[in-house]
């Protein structure tokens, strides 16, 4: 494996589990129904900005 492959991996490892958090993590109302707190909570937020940046 070279590094681009290396990289292109972990680039779609990171984006599978981007996407599975922001699947799980919806909001009812104002709340995240996973994590009860204000939408959009932080696993949401963290998530979207890692998706952002891939
Ligand atoms: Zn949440």
């Amino acid at each position: 494996m070279n590094w681009n492959t290396s990289v292109e991996v972990s680039m779609d490892a990171l984006r599978t589990t981007a996407t599975a958090v922001l699947d799980r993590h919806a909001h009812d109302g104002l709340e995240c129904v996973v994590c009860g707190t204000l939408w959009p909570c932080e696993q949401a937020l963290l998530a979207e900005r890692n998706l952002a940046v891939l």
